[in-house]
């Protein structure tokens, strides 16, 4: 395996990292863009004042959850004051609330709220990970910078095959930045490119044609922007993890039992 210093630095190493807890390692290390660089650290020296108290992780955001996952949830890149504070993917932010909220109604989360990386929260057949592991500027990373950052993804991808079902793309970024790493490790994308869309799926076999089948699922993001407009509703994206849930053969599990009423006592 290459080391992080050697040429190309972490993303190169990536193409070669053996385990997910190893490619982890790389990610976290990365410095490839400088103006990612600077403006991660930037925003974590001059944080949001609710969390002025608080040490932002201001680094690279590696993905989380279920090592043998059957579904993926591929995202854009950490947010300023959610995954680029908490270190974990959409952690501590309203896209996250809005994420674990439906990853535990549809069975995948152990609980419904992500407030930091030591919350308890546990995934089972799921893997949350993002195209772009550095907070960009704006919620844009520019075409140099998503390419940089590829390797990740693609490893992230290999490392998950044996176990891999379903890909959930949130919104256009995560789709096509899916479809090409996809495309470069030996499924049959077809060309050209399906277009994203809410509810958008495709079912990918090997080029080789050998065994196996890969199911793309296309979402609106998560973020504010989707939600608190109503073009993405907690419907809608429960539809979408549903359906990735039956892909795997998951059974949705029953919600949890409604909290007791409070019986008021009569006054003495
Ligand atoms: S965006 Fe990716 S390649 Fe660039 S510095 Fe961050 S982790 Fe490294």
């Amino acid at each position: 395996m290459e080391t992080s210093d050697g040429p190309g630095g972490p993303p190169a190493a990536a193409r070669t990292a053996p385990t997910l807890d190893e490619l982890d390692e790389l990610v976290v290390s990365c410095r490839a863009c400088p103006r990612l660089v600077a403006w991660r650290e930037q925003v974590g020296r001059e944080k949001r004042a609710a969390f002025r108290d608080q040490t932002y992780w201001a680094r690279p955001v590696p993905g989380f959850g279920d090592t043998r996952a059957a579904v993926v949830v591929v995202g854009l890149a950490p947010a300023a004051h959610g995954a680029n504070r908490t270190g974990r993917m959409f952690t501590g932010d309203r896209s996250g609330d809005f994420l674990f909220a439906a990853l535990h109604r549809c069975g995948f989360a152990n609980q419904s709220t992500s407030t930091g990386r030591d919350d308890g929260m546990v995934l089972d057949g799921v893997r949350l990970v993002a195209p772009v592991r550095c907070v960009p500027p704006d919620n844009r990373p520019t075409p140099d910078e998503r390419r940089r950052c590829a390797p990740f993804l693609a490893r992230e991808l290999e490392l998950l095959a044996p176990t891999l079902q379903v890909a959930v793309a949130l919104g256009a970024l995560g789709w096509n930045a899916l479809l090409a790493a996809l495309a470069g490790q030996g499924w049959a994308v077809p060309r050209p490119r399906p277009r994203f869309g809410h509810g958008a799926a495709i079912d990918l076999a090997p080029v080789d044609g050998g065994p196996g089948r890969l199911t793309v699922l296309g979402s609106y993001h998560v973020s504010p922007h989707n939600t608190s407009t109503g073009r993405l509703t907690p419907a809608m994206l429960d539809a979408v993890l549903d359906r990735a849930a039956a892909l795997t053969g998951r059974e949705r599990r029953p919600a949890p039992p409604a909290a007791p009423p409070t019986v008021r006592q009569p006054p003495r």
